[in-house]
């Protein structure tokens, strides 16, 4: 795996499954994705424990374009359903305030999955048939879910 040597962005996901875990989601990636290791390097379970996936020495797989400078957290849990538990809120708000200051990351740079989109102009860098459809590369469009509310997590961070 190559080493990521570089974090300017912070990535958050959900598992779309609200019945989930770590050994799952990383069976998944193993045996059905054919990866070496499970895409996230953080998950947070719905009791709000932090749990570590890949290594941040290496590059995850979660974020099209940019797993080379970012850091994948997954959320247990779809949001598109169900809110996330407010103890998986506080330990997430808590571990972005960490990697902000370990990394100097600006607050802008904290995207939610389906932001990565708007925010950082991938689609430039790819060839128009690729751009054609999301799904084709592999990117659910709602995630982390509609009851994810990154600018909410980003205005938080702010007032810290
Ligand atoms: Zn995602």
């Amino acid at each position: 795996m190559e080493l990521l040597k570089e974090v300017k962005f912070i990535a958050v996901h959900h598992s779309q499954r609200s019945i989930d875990s770590l050994k799952r989601i990383k069976n998944l990636h193993i045996k059905i994705n054919g990866w070496e290791d499970i895409g996230y390097h953080y998950l947070i379970d719905k009791k709000g424990r932090l749990q570590k996936g890949r290594s941040k020495k290496f590059i995850g797989a979660h974020v099209f374009g940019h797993n080379k400078n970012s850091l994948g957290i997954c959320l247990i849990g779809n949001f598109d359903k169900e809110k996330p538990t407010k103890k998986q809120i506080q330990t997430l708000i808590k571990f972005l305030k960490d990697k902000i200051k370990k990394h100097k990351i600006p607050i802008k740079n904290i995207l939610g999955h389906r932001e990565f989109w708007d925010a950082t102009n991938i689609l430039d860098n790819i060839t128009t048939s690729q751009s054609s459809s999301r799904e084709f590369l592999g990117v659910t469009k709602t995630c982390p879910g509609k009851f994810m509310d990154m600018d909410e997590i980003r205005k938080v961070l702010r007032h810290f």
